[in-house]
């Protein structure tokens, strides 16, 4: 299975102070084929909701190394019960900004899509209040902060693997391969196997350090590759 980003409904690019508001219907057709990508601490949550380690959480609804959850046969997602999320309090970056996609340039900048309505979805879209006012309700700030901190590591870690071998455009892909969906996934995301189990467990020190565990990890291979 492919997981292409969703497409855009157009050119439009929104700010967090663009007029934008978005009605649920409530329908749950937003929830039907798709991959929804996640990362550690989208791991994380999702396996507290279910009373699970991330090891077995990992294994029992993701695929492409943990990156994805595994939809069911019929195409649904495996936490959607009827027309409702079962994880509603710590569903993923993606469906918090569902139907907005978030663009993120590279001096750090972000603007906003709209994403082509999915599977029919009956939300209603509007100018009510503002994008920021949308990403508060949706919960998305603990989200963004800490993807930044996994994006600013993965990027160390793709230049640090880049310079253990030549950087040739195949070797650059392996690697890739290797954090998204490669042996490199199961440190990246299963936070139970790398931080040791007789510390706190509360989401924000797991985080934290497992952010420490990865940086340490990084620091020992970086200081072979110089
Ligand atoms: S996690 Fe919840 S909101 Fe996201 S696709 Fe699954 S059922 Fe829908």
């Amino acid at each position: 299975m492919a997981y292409a980003r969703l497409p855009l409904e157009s050119e439009v690019s929104l700010r967090r102070d663009s007029p934008f508001s978005y009605d649920c219907a409530g329908c749950g057709r937003c929830c039907h084929d798709k991959g929804i990508r996640i990362g550690p601490y989208e791991a994380l949550r999702l396996a507290r909701a279910r009373g699970l380690s991330t090891t077995a959480f990992l294994a029992q609804f993701t695929e492409a190394g943990g990156t994805v959850l595994r939809n069911r046969a019929d195409g649904t997602c495996p936490f959607l019960a009827g027309h409702a999320c079962e994880v509603h309090a710590d569903r993923p970056l993606v469906c918090r900004l569902y139907p907005l996609g978030r663009q993120v340039d590279p001096d750090g900048g972000e603007t906003f899509g709209l994403l082509a309505p999915q599977n029919g979805s009956e939300g209603r879209r509007g100018e009510a209040g503002t994008v920021a006012e949308f990403l508060h309700r949706q919960g998305v700030e603990p989200f963004l902060a800490v993807a930044a901190r996994y994006a600013a590591l993965y990027d160390r870690m793709l230049d640090v693997l880049s310079r253990l071998e030549p950087a040739t455009p195949q070797r650059l892909a392996n690697d890739r391969s290797a954090l998204d969906t490669g042996e490199l996934a199961s440190a990246w995301l299963d936070i139970d196997a790398t931080v040791p189990t007789d510390t706190p467990q509360d989401p924000p020190t797991l985080v934290d350090l497992h952010v420490a565990a990865l940086t340490r990890w990084l620091d020992e291979i970086e200081a072979h590759a110089t």
